[in-house]
């Protein structure tokens, strides 16, 4: 049976990028390979739209999110983490661990942050030291306001950190121009690569804070990264082969151009969401993001087994809900290697499984909408 991977992370590696993982292994210290560090770099200010410097780290993105919490904050310190999904709860987590004293704005999952109560608690607490959230909220596939919350956190001394694992490269970014502190992401989502690489782009403001943070770090010791940075190594053996990977990503990436890439992703998700509404089926979060879309199963449908359905007896790897929202929902991912025709063999394959399960709906009404959108708007 044909696999196919439509699941938020990690999402299908385009051939070209298995191929040169695939070649025989390099050092990590020769000039040959340094060069190839210094690229990738490059390329990924490209992608980050940051001049800021750009850090790489051998383990998944949760080890980058790990280092913008502990390379930042001091036992005691306080900071602002919005909570709206598991991976707002995952900042919440390393920052308890941490001895930081987090403040939490709670918010409704599936939904974004109102920026106005991310101002009125830094008015109430000028001493927060940062403000943690996610870009593109994967466990919901909501999208924060991460352009506003930069208006705001700039006029401070604050951090306005970001996750932006699975938002980079699919939903439209721009680290500097929307004064973005510290961004984080990882390899396996928008940028087509297996899991196993994590980047973190760091602004002047962000290394003065670094420079002073007293919180032991070792194998995550953000300053010995940006030291190594200047002859393009990393302080450890670092992955050669995702090094290498990461420069065709970055090739697809330029060709196709960032701008391009956001219009993309932004039309499967519409056609995904057209999809679902023209099946009678609703979407989780408001508002949507573009790297992935979250619908909600109905009540008498068996959510867990429309996923299962999906992935052994037709070979579609989608994605359920997680925690409180297990079984509620099924997501499917439309960024990185994930193009219009992936999309409308999931839809078809949903249609058959939604049938199976004894939901009624009129046949290829899914396809259809998806069809007519992607016939107006997609471009190849
Ligand atoms: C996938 C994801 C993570 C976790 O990344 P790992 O690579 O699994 O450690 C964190 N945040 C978001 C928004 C994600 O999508």
């Amino acid at each position: 049976m044909k696999k196919y991977l439509l699941a938020p992370g990690p999402t299908p590696v385009p051939e070209k990028i298995l191929q040169v993982m695939a070649e025989p292994m390099v050092h990590h210290r020769t000039p040959a390979f340094k060069e190839k560090v210094g690229k990738a770099i490059e390329g990924l200010k490209y992608i980050f739209q940051t001049k800021n410097d750009v850090l790489i780290f051998s383990s998944s993105g949760s080890g980058a999110m790990e280092g913008a919490i502990s390379n930042v904050l001091n036992p005691g310190d306080k900071a602002i983490i919005i909570r709206g999904g598991k991976f707002g709860e995952r900042w919440g987590e390393i920052a308890e661990k941490f001895g930081v004293q987090p403040l939490y704005i709670d918010i409704e999952w599936g939904t974004a942050v109102d920026p106005a109560d991310v101002e009125k608690l830094l008015k109430e607490n000028p001493d927060v030291k940062g403000v943690y959230t996610q870009l593109t909220e994967t466990s919901t596939c909501s999208v924060q306001p991460v352009k506003e919350l930069g208006e705001i956190v700039s006029k401070t001394d604050t951090l306005l950190v970001i996750d932006a694992i699975s938002g980079l490269g699919g939903q439209e970014f721009y680290m500097d121009d929307w004064k973005v502190d510290i961004c984080v992401a990882g390899s396996q989502k928008g940028l087509m690569l297996p899991p196993g690489h994590a980047y973190a782009a760091v602004s002047e403001k962000a290394w003065k804070v670094i420079d002073e943070c007293k919180q032991p770090n070792y194998y995550f010791d953000w300053k010995k990264y940006r030291k190594k940075l200047a002859t393009n190594t990393d302080p450890f053996t670092g992955s050669v082969l995702h090094v290498k990977g990461l420069l065709v990503a970055i090739d697809m990436i330029k060709e196709r151009g960032l701008e391009n890439m956001f219009y993309q992703y932004r039309v499967l998700g519409k056609a995904v969401r057209a999809a679902a509404e023209a099946l009678g089926l609703e979407v989780y979060a408001h508002p949507s993001c573009d790297v992935a879309t979250a619908v909600k199963v109905p009540e008498s449908v068996d959510g867990l087994a429309l996923v299962k359905i999906l992935r052994d007896k037709y070979g579609f790897t989608i994605a359920g809900g997680q925690a409180p929202i297990k079984g509620k929902i099924f997501r499917i991912a439309h960024m990185g290697y994930i193009e219009m025709f992936d999309i409308i063999s999931v839809i078809s394959a949903l249609e058959i499984v939604l049938h199976e399960l004894g939901w009624e709906f009129k046949w290829g009404a899914g396809l259809t909408a998806a069809q007519e959108i992607f016939a107006k708007e997609y471009k190849f």
